[in-house]
């Protein structure tokens, strides 16, 4: 059997999303800045798509900007705050330790600038608290910057609330959506926010595009210079097919949601009930707050990549920790920031599912994993030296 459990890393496109690529690239092929009807048609099925996204947002048409992805739209949020809070003379920029690397790697790279870059911890349960980012809001900051939904182990945060906040101290507030757009509610308005980033590969979508929603006022610089696309905001000629099929599977997913969270949420559970029961694991994450696709499971004694490479001869896809940290030898930084020590957060497994999952599925994941567990436990010195108490067991 084959199983796909990896849809937070990326997705299958949805077939109407395929098929609208297909067509748009054959039929509308041309410029939308060129002034003839065959751009003129392109230029207009891009405002439609455009129209699209906002709607399923509840955001306006022009507050949508096209990028090349989340990791683009993240990028160009947070140097856009940056560049303007600079200009205001603050240079204060509070986030979560539990963010995507390309919000991280950014901050990073505005912390050499002169930026002071504060990190609000989360609780055990993946999540940050109010509290925390309350005591940090001074005149200083510029940008909060949290997450929607976290890649690694499906948390929740508290958006609204941080949104409120933002408002009440006049502070700009981006959230990368990245996780949650297509798989659960996402309004703009009710989040409150001035950003919000997303990526169509998460959700049905293609690949190398996505979008950045810029609340009508809020501060917005290019990362790209050139042509005049995007409003000024973007330059290089649209990627219509890929916006295209966006919008469509963006659209597909809106309309099947509650269905979709309730199917995929029951395959989730029954997944976690069934994994719970092998001994000395413990999940990650809020158990209620979290992504409906999201299972996320630390095992002591073992090393998550062998775990992977075993599943992975047994036809499963999963994995260890996030995408972007594989072939680096540093346990997750989002595992050891909710409390979990070096050796636990190494023996880590992700499973994160779609409503292409099926219930034959999840048995068979069940039936595997525990063994494969087991196998490894088996050869691990590590495991030995708990067995026989020369250590204590954490989980
Ligand atoms: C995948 C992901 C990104 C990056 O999106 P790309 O479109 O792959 O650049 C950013 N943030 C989160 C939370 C993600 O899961």
């Amino acid at each position: 059997m084959r199983v796909y459990a990896d849809n937070a890393a990326t997705t299958r496109m949805r077939d109407s999303a395929l098929k609208a690529y297909v067509e748009t690239a054959q039929k509308f092929y041309g410029n939308p800045s060129s002034l003839y009807t065959v751009g003129q048609e392109a230029k207009s099925l891009l405002e439609d798509c455009r129209a699209e996204v906002a709607a399923v947002l509840g955001a306006q048409p022009k507050e949508i900007t096209f990028t090349s992805g989340g990791s683009e739209a993240d990028n160009q949020a947070i140097l856009s705050a940056a560049h303007w809070g600079k200009l205001k003379g603050k240079t204060k920029i509070i986030s979560s330790a539990i963010e995507h690397h390309a919000v991280l790697h950014t901050l990073n790279k505005l912390k050499k600038e002169g930026f002071e870059i504060v990190l609000l911890p989360v609780g055990s349960d993946g999540i940050v608290r109010l509290a925390d980012l309350e005591r940090e809001l001074d005149d200083k900051v510029c940008l909060v910057s949290v997450m929607f939904a976290n890649n690694e182990i499906g948390t929740l945060q508290p958006v609204e609330e941080i949104g409120k906040l933002c408002r009440e101290r006049k502070v700009l507030f981006h959230t990368d959506a990245v996780q949650a757009v297509g798989h659960t509610a996402v309004d703009v308005g009710k989040i409150g926010c001035d950003y919000l980033a997303l990526s169509a590969h998460k959700f049905g979508g293609p690949k190398g595009v996505g979008a950045l929603y810029v609340r009508q006022g809020a501060p917005l610089y290019p990362l790209i210079e050139g042509g005049a696309q995007e409003r000024g905001k973007r330059a290089g000629t649209e990627n219509l097919p890929a916006v295209r099929a966006m919008a469509v599977a963006l659209r597909e997913a809106a309309d099947t949601l509650p269905e979709t969270e309730r199917k995929v949420s029951a395959l989730r559970d029954r997944l976690i009930e069934g994994l719970e029961k092998i001994p000395h694991c413990a999940l990650n994450g809020d158990r209620e707050k979290r992504l409906a696709g999201n299972v996320s499971f630390c095992f002591e004694g073992i090393e998550g990549e062998s775990l992977l490479l075993l599943l992975d001869d047994r036809g499963i896809s999963a994995s260890s920790g996030s995408a972007c940290t594989s072939g680096s030898l540093d346990p997750s930084h989002v595992l050891l920031a909710i409390g979990r020590v070096h050796d636990v957060a190494h023996g880590s497994l992700r499973l994160t599912l779609s409503a292409d999952n099926t219930d034959e599925e999840i048995d068979y994941i069940i039936e595997q994993v525990p063994a494969v567990v087991q196998y490894l436990r088996n050869m691990s010195p590590v495991w030995r030296d708990l067995q026989e108490g020369k250590r204590k067991y954490i989980l």
